[in-house]
């Protein structure tokens, strides 16, 4: 047993699983599943970062509601048959890619990983190349100095997975006819963006990064109004 598991005493967190489920048991929405045929309806395709920061709550009731599909460094490539199940198979009409502020993952993709586990390994190296093609696509250079350069590789690398969701043909065919809209979104849970904590930004929309045109889309509402970024990179 690791002195880690001892210190984070599992028998009390495992005592608190008691209060969760019996909760769930009693606001479990019988009548909905039961109209619904007791099948799934998702409406939202959510790909966002396992970190417990991140909640998928962030997006609302998660029950029947989003299809989430979560790894380290929010990845397409980790996940794609999970993701391209909520798309051309449950035919969510939003997909919504999600990456966060201190991601541990962008972090560790920029460190020296080679002595982690295998499977750790190949994880980070698909974070990894996916901000080396985004870096490489767009030719932006990291600001190393103002201790933003993570939160911009964070935000670069939604634009990196939008870019690999829109390469599947079938997906960008949805796009195309309008069945589908891809939000890029990015969580300043530590206020880098300087409008307080755990504000969400829209980065991309579809494939466009250029907040001022995100702005004038009238139909999105809050996701237009919330475009900003802190890397330019049209
Ligand atoms: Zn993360």
């Amino acid at each position: 047993m690791s002195e880690v598991l001892v210190n984070q005493d599992y028998s009390l967190v495992v005592r608190d699983l008691e209060k969760y489920v019996t909760l769930f048991e009693e606001q479990f929405p019988l009548e909905d599943f039961a109209k619904g045929e007791f099948k799934q309806h998702p409406a939202v395709t959510l790909l966002t970062c396992s970190d417990a920061r991140m909640p998928v709550t962030v997006f609302g009731p998660i029950f029947n509601r989003i299809f989430s599909v979560e790894n380290i460094g929010n990845q397409v490539k980790t996940s794609a048959g999970s993701v391209l199940y909520g798309l051309l198979h449950l035919h969510t009409p939003v997909m919504i890619v999600a990456g966060h502020t201190d991601c541990g993952a962008i972090n560790s993709a920029n460190s020296n990983f080679v002595d982690e586990p295998m499977a750790i390994r190949n994880e980070l190296s698909i974070v990894k190349n996916s901000l080396e093609d985004i870096l490489y696509k767009t030719g932006f250079v990291p600001d190393e100095d103002s201790g933003l350069k993570f939160s911009q590789l964070a935000e670069l690398n939604v634009d990196m997975q939008v870019e690999y969701l829109l390469a599947h043909r079938a997906v960008a065919n949805l796009v195309e006819k309008k069945h589908l809209i891809i939000l890029g979104i990015m969580e300043d849970l530590h206020n880098v963006h300087g409008n307080g904590h755990a504000k969400l930004y829209t980065v991309n929309v579809n494939g466009e990064v250029d907040p001022e045109v995100i702005k004038s889309y009238s139909n999105l509402g809050f996701i237009a109004d919330r475009a900003r970024r802190l890397t330019q990179v049209k």
